[in-house]
């Protein structure tokens, strides 16, 4: 884990918050009695998520920190990547490899499915894929997309 100072973690904090909590809960997660995702009942370490209505929107640690392991890993990625010149050369690079591996291993316990943004061709392990961020309509995202996609410089 690479979050150094609190601000990054209160931004993450936000992320998980805003963009990760299912959009049907069932009564016990409304209530504020169990976690969003597992609806496991909430105990002594449930983390609040923000923003907290009258009643708190809570999640169970493990649903947490596997939630909070993607957002970290896939910002370790894109921090290497917007810096490394074999990266931006679209050379193999093994540290960006690394930070590919490091986050796809926690996108599987969460039900992500990584896909390119541009193509609907999966990514590969053998493929050169890059983390992306780009605007929707209402928030941005995170994603991915191959280099052989991207027609831009990767940190546009
Ligand atoms: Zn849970
Ligand atoms: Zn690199
Ligand atoms: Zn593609």
């Amino acid at each position: 884990m690479t979050v150094r100072i609190p601000e990054e973690l209160a931004r993450l904090h936000r992320l998980v918050s805003w963009f990760e909590v299912p959009r049907r809960l069932p009564a016990a997660a409304l209530a504020g009695e169990a976690c969003v995702w597992c609806a496991d009942p909430a105990d002594a370490v449930a983390v609040e998520l923000v923003p907290s209505a009258v009643l708190p929107r809570l999640a169970c640690l493990r649903c947490y920190l596997s939630r909070l392991a993607w957002y970290i890993t896939w910002y370790d990625w894109h921090a290497h990547v917007e810096v490394c010149a074999a990266c931006q050369r679209r050379r193999i690079c093994h540290v960006g490899h690394g930070r590919r591996v490091l986050h796809e291993r926690t996108a599987l316990p969460i039900d992500k499915k990584p896909r390119c943004v541009a193509c609907p061709a999966p990514l590969l392990a053998t493929e050169l894929v890059a983390p992306v961020r780009w605007e929707g309509s209402s928030r941005f995202h995170l994603g991915y997309a191959h280099l052989r996609c991207v027609t831009e410089r990767l940190s546009a």
